[in-house]
Parts: C-alpha cells; structure tokens; sequence
C-alpha cells in the first residue's frame, strides 16, 4: 500500500493549512459514508469521517480510486459471520491495513528502532472501560501487522445503566447493536489478549515480565497510568506485567517535532493527515494513532519507553523526558 499525495479541493479540508496531504492509500468518498443511524441495527457502522461533516454528500473521490469503507465491528472481534456475503464486503473494510498502507519509498529515513513491534492502544470509557483496540505494527516496515478489538461489559454497572452508556456513547456512531452483541467483561478481554500476545511471542504468562522487544503506544498516559489500574481494581484482578511501561506518543512527538500537541486530532492537523473512520469509536482512534506513528517512523523519530510503573506498592509512574505533556 502506498501513502498518496492528493491535491485537493481546499474547501473540505480548509482546517488544514495545505490541501497536498499525507493519506493512507484509501481514498475516502464522503458520499459511501453512512448515516449515524440505520434501520437495521445488526449493522456494524463506522460513521463519518471526522473533520468532513461540513459537506458530507461531496464525493471528491477520484472514480478510479477504491473507496473507504468503515470497518466490520463483528470482524474485528473475530465475529463476522457474513464474509461469504458479497453485499456486506462491499459495504464494510475486512482488511484494517488498507488504512494502514505504507509507501516503500518513505522507508528509507526510517532508522533502526530498540523495539520491533509496537502495539498502538486507545482504551474508550469514562466509568469503566468500554472498548479495547490495539493495533500492531512491526518498526522494521512500518506495516500493519495484526488488531486485537474487544467491546468491554462493565463489571459494577446495573443493565440499565449500561444501556444508557452505551447508547449515549455509541449510539451516536450507530454501533451501539454490535457493542450488545459482543462485548465480555474485561477479565476475560486480557484472557483473550494474552492469548493473542502469545501467539505473536510477545509475552508468555509463566514468564511474566514487559513485552518481548515491544511497547504499547498510547495518546496520553492515562490509558496505563490510570484507566487499565482503575478498572483491575474494579475487575478485582492484579495488574498484569505487561502494563507497567509504555511509549506516550504525545512526549515522542513534542521532543521529535519540538511542536506541543494535546491530542490525536493535533497531531493529525500537525501533520496536515486527514483522520479517517470516527472520533472516540477506539478501533478509528487506534488506527488514525498508528497512522501518526508511522508518519513519525517515516520522518526518523525514535520510538522509547516514555513512562514506567514502579514496582513499590504505591506504583509511581517514573518518565523519560523533562519535557512533557
Ligand atoms: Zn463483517
């Protein structure tokens, strides 16, 4: 896959300060994009493309180019029962490096990293954690390796609270049906995970310990340093030791670039990427965060351990850098 360089109308992307950009080799037809809400709501949908809700019936999509699909939710859980189905194909992305594309020619500023893999994590949930996405790219090619999405059931909630939370938050995206389906609580979620992380040996249980010569990456600290904590407590499960480091994107970005960024959208708009899929739906996030990470791999950033857990019984966060955000 390719990065592309569009030159565009400056009329849908007039939040950016050009209209040559860096995309992913998908091109993105705004007329292909769904609705929030549709009628039949076993239907998995990724809504809008952020940022475009301006004009969001202009198709300023080459007719040759193939079109952006929001990803099958089902799929991505290892659920989709319909891939012998051609009209759900055609509607919905079985593939996630088709977002994930990389240009071999951008590969050779591309310099020699500690870690091989790194795993791109954005959790969503403000009580308890609602979502899991984390998205794998190997640092030698910048290519997408493999996801792990799991939808996560709160463990303290009653029915009808969690209805509500997930209809205010996922209803909006129109994906609040496949939530129901298939999320499982989250002690389950990281069975499944380290089940996953074994089968890439990046991790084994009897050995315990950090990743095998990888890392997550998050936006943030709070996905590690407070969210995964918070909600083992709630869970009543031991922090499992694959979490106590992790790369925060934001303090590699602001020492690399030596430009402040407060979160992924800033990133994006530092970078002049147009963001793909829905804001806060956490597998889009994870996606569009890798894809500043691989532009940041592109340009010659380093990609190190940022912020690490003491293993004092307090766990206080130790971090890299002075220069932070
Ligand atoms: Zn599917």
């Amino acid at each position: 896959m390719a990065f592309t360089r569009l030159h565009c109308s400056t009329v849908l992307f007039s939040h950016l300060r050009t209209c040559s950009l860096l995309l992913g080799s998908p091109l993105v037809s705004f007329s292909s994009l769904p609705l929030s809400r549709f009628a039949n709501r076993r239907t998995p949908v990724s809504t809008s493309v952020a940022n475009m809700d301006q004009n969001p019936t202009v198709d300023i999509v080459p007719p040759t180019r193939r079109k952006w699909k929001p990803v099958c939710l089902y799929y991505t859980q290892e659920k989709c029962t319909l891939m012998e189905d051609g009209s759900h194909l055609e509607k919905f992305n079985h593939n996630l490096e088709l977002d994930l594309g990389v240009d071999e020619l951008v590969l050779n500023k591309l310099r020699p990293q500690e870690l091989d893999y790194l795993l791109v994590l954005d959790l969503e949930g403000k009580v308890e954690i609602l979502e899991f996405p984390v998205v794998m790219i190997d640092t030698r090619n910048m290519k997408f390796v493999d996801s792990f999405h799991r939808f996560v059931r709160p463990t303290m909630m009653s029915e009808q609270r969690i209805g509500e939370y997930i209809e205010g938050k996922y209803g909006k995206f129109g994906v609040d049906r496949v939530w129901h389906d298939t999320a499982i609580p989250f002690k389950d979620v990281l069975q499944q995970f380290e089940q996953w992380l074994a089968n890439h040996n990046l991790w084994e249980k009897v050995k315990g310990g950090p990743l095998n010569k990888a890392a997550f990456v998050t936006c943030g600290n709070w996905d590690l340093k407070t969210k995964v904590p918070d909600q083992c407590r709630v869970s009543k499960i031991k922090l499992p030791s694959y979490f106590m480091e992790w790369i925060n994107l934001k303090d590699i970005f602001l020492n690399f670039y030596n430009r402040r960024a407060t979160g992924m959208m800033t990133m994006m708009r530092e970078l002049q990427m147009p963001t793909f899929g829905s804001h806060h739906l956490g597998i889009d996030d994870a996606k569009n965060i890798a894809r500043v990470l691989q532009h940041m791999l592109s340009d010659g950033a380093l990609m190190q351990i940022t912020a690490r857990r003491g293993s004092s019984a307090s766990g206080d966060v130790k971090y890299t850098f002075k220069n932070r955000i």
